[in-house]
């Protein structure tokens, strides 16, 4: 595999029952890359995402993260290692904003997760001494997210898995964000995995999107490839759907 390969999954398979969410699926991911998946509701984006952090575990096939097989890495230590913006964030809601973002830090007891907390926070464009005291209620929509990346960049981590963050938001929060997370990967040069079903997001945020269907990658490309030269009359519906174009 080629050294740039920092996330792989090679023919991975996953069911839910006769359910099939993912089917052979193949997917390499380069360093600082940031890869769009694409698809309907159903389609196995979720799936294939939380394959990358141990939440889903393969019938078959295997995950590689930096050339080491998923398998053979210890769940908790990978969560710790990748940061991971669920769907709605999932913060926890007993805990201060602060005491939220200081959470990966903590966990592996950097002496300076304090400093790691406060950084996060000014990062994503949140004043700390305004916000870190608060509690996740007294946010809105868009500072809950904002906190949710600050979340799982406090230990800069190489790796960030986004599951839909900016799903829930209204189209002008949606945009902001969407501005502010290309900044941080400008800053911080992660490497990126995105969950989203707008293809407009995919195609302004990613280097290539990945457009799944049926537990299946229907096609992988960068933005004006696919556009360019629509792989399957799926993919060309989608496009024409979204009302992109060239
Ligand atoms: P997407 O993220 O594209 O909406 P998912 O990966 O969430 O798709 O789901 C893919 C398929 O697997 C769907 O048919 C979904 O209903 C099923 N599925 C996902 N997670 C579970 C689960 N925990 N239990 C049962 N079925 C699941």
């Amino acid at each position: 595999m080629s050294p740039d390969v920092i996330l792989a999954a090679e023919a991975a398979s996953k069911r839910y029952g006769d359910r099939v969410a993912l089917d052979r699926v193949s997917i390499a991911v380069l360093r600082g890359e940031c890869v769009a998946l694409i698809g309907e509701s159903g389609a196995g984006k979720s799936t294939l995402l939380r394959c990358f952090n141990r939440l889903v575990t393969l019938d078959s096939g295997r995950v590689l993260i930096e050339e080491r097989d998923g398998a053979t890495l210890d769940a908790i230590v990978l969560r710790r290692e990748m940061g991971y913006v669920p769907q709605e964030g999932g913060l926890l809601p007993h805990w201060r904003v602060g005491r939220n973002v200081a959470l990966v830090p903590w966990l592996k007891r950097d002496p300076a997760r304090a400093v790691r907390t406060t950084e996060a926070l000014q990062l994503v464009g949140l004043d700390p001494g305004q916000f870190a005291m608060r509690w996740p209620r007294e946010l809105s929509g868009g500072q809950r997210q904002r906190v949710a990346i600050a979340r799982a960049l406090a230990s800069r981590p190489a790796i960030v898995l986004f599951d839909e963050p900016f799903g829930a938001l209204d189209a002008i929060t949606r945009a902001e964000l969407q501005t502010a997370f290309g900044g941080l990967r400008r800053e911080l040069g992660f490497t990126s995995l995105l969950v989203t079903h707008d293809l407009r997001e995919a195609l302004d945020l990613a280097d290539r999107v990945a457009v799944m269907r049926r537990g299946q990658i229907e096609q992988i490309a960068a933005p004006s490839e696919l556009l360019a030269a629509p792989a399957t009359d799926y993919v060309a519906e989608l496009l024409a759907r979204a009302r992109v174009r060239a």
